[in-house]
């Protein structure tokens, strides 16, 4: 029951047909709600005794299952304008012959803005609630993961060469210090460090990055051991893996967040365990680059956290963190010639509770715990393609297809409401980004 002495009126009770909580781990209830006080989970009640509630609102759902919100862990939100411009190309091909060229003449407040709005719709109709985003102008992504409400961190850009957002790595750091500090306080939006990689950020920039995230006990993220090639040119040039580089210079810790590791060597996988640092593994930018694959299996028995994150949708092309799950679970079990790998249940947990350990926020979110904020989706499962309901967790990673949402909450505030954004104008917000495609076909037409 709700504690007596609390007056606070109830927001919010959900009546679903499941709750999957994430923790206890492999538990489904039935017959149960969820109630939500202030923006938080108040209690998990037998559905009976919750229809006696006196509250703000009821919502039955049942066909429902009610889940945490996905933790979309590594994103540039703003290249989805980007979506397929440049496909079927190897990593350096794809960055230096076609995105860079591209975000050297348009990238701007404006593209920005544009881009980062179809994101947060295309992520919030997915079931995202929580995303790491990495950017040029973070000042503008701030305001627009703001305005749309979603919880958020933001690693600024770091990187060695002049951006139309900075000319330098100091100009870097000076910018996205002023931005932490002015989100010092803020309910929704973290902000941390976004080195781009070990080969574009010189050395001594590293060192900075280190001094100041340890100084400040700020988050860190790294795009690291990405391709084959990455490692073997600087192990040939310097001799150290990237990992190695990373931890000499004392950036490895309980805050950092490597995304993508591939070709990693049992030493590898034991300095982040050592460390205690994060793995945000991106399986379907991996494919589509043929970067590499992270092996999921090895690390969670070495016990490394391991989040998932979609990447940016000019490499993956998809935002859908119920598709990275699925490549997920289905690419963990190919490379390690083993079905048992990464089962259905631990794939959910990396989506949920593994992304919000990664980003710091696991006594926040991440699963459906009574005092945690109610960050929470709903998914349909009556159609088709999960019929009949052998096994919610199993239907959930294997079958669906992206189009199961039907409702988002934030802090207990509803984005997603039966199917439709709350918060975001989609009409707007696919008209504005489809006058882009042109400006790009004219520019590289030139070019
Ligand atoms: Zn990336």
């Amino acid at each position: 029951m709700l504690p007596s002495d609390n007056k606070s009126a109830v927001q919010l009770v959900v009546h679903p047909a499941w709750i999957l909580p994430i923790i206890p781990r492999g538990e489904v209830l039935s017959e149960h709600s969820l109630v939500v006080q202030q923006g938080r989970i108040a209690a998990l009640l037998p559905t009976p005794e919750a229809e006696q509630i006196e509250a703000e609102q009821h919502v039955h759902l049942p066909s429902q299952v009610l889940m945490p919100g996905l933790v979309n862990a590594h994103g540039h939100s703003a290249m989805s304008l980007l979506r397929g411009v440049a496909d079927d190309a190897p990593l350096l091909s794809w960055l230096q012959d076609h995105i860079w060229p591209l975000e050297a003449h348009f990238v701007s407040e404006e593209f920005v803005a544009d881009g980062t709005d179809l994101a947060l719709a295309e992520l919030l109709l997915g079931g995202t609630t929580t995303l790491s985003d990495m950017y040029f102008f973070p000042e503008v992504t701030a305001q627009r993961i703001q305005s749309a409400g979603m919880r958020a961190q933001l690693v600024f850009p770091i990187i060695d060469v002049e951006t139309a957002w900075a000319r330098d790595s100091d100009s870097c750091l000076e910018k996205g210090l002023a931005l932490r500090d002015d989100y010092r306080d803020d309910d929704l939006v973290d902000v941390g460090f976004g080195l781009h990689a070990t080969y574009s950020v010189s050395e001594a920039t590293l060192r900075k990055v280190s001094t100041l995230t340890n100084e400040l006990d700020a988050p860190m993220q790294i795009h690291l051991h990405e391709t084959r090639g990455e490692v073997q040119s600087a192990v040939e040039a310097t001799g150290e893996r990237p990992v190695a580089l990373l931890d000499r210079l004392g950036l490895l810790g309980p805050r950092s967040q490597c995304v993508h590791m591939t070709s990693l060597s049992s030493e590898d996988i034991q300095r982040l365990v050592d460390n205690n640092s994060h793995v945000v593994h991106c399986p379907r930018s991996n494919m589509k680059l043929a970067s590499g694959i992270c092996p999921v299996h090895r690390l969670h028995q070495a016990g490394v956290n391991v989040a998932l994150g979609t990447d940016g949708a000019a490499s993956n092309n998809r935002l859908s963190m119920l598709a990275e799950l699925q490549s997920a679970a289905l690419l963990a079990k190919l490379e390690q010639h083993e079905a048992t790998a990464l089962p259905a249940g631990s794939a959910l947990e990396m989506a949920t509770l593994g992304g919000a350990r990664a980003l710091g926020l696991e006594d926040k979110v991440g699963s459906l715990e009574v005092g945690k904020l109610a960050d929470m989706i709903a998914l349909d499962l009556s159609g088709v393609n999960t019929q009949p309901l052998s096994n919610i967790m199993s239907q959930l990673v294997y079958a669906t297809t992206g189009s199961e949402l039907t409702h988002s909450w934030i802090a207990g505030r509803c984005l997603v409401n039966e199917g439709r954004l709350t918060t975001l104008d989609l009409n707007t917000i696919t008209a504005r980004a489809g006058r882009w495609p042109e400006k790009f076909r004219a520019h590289q037409a030139n070019h």
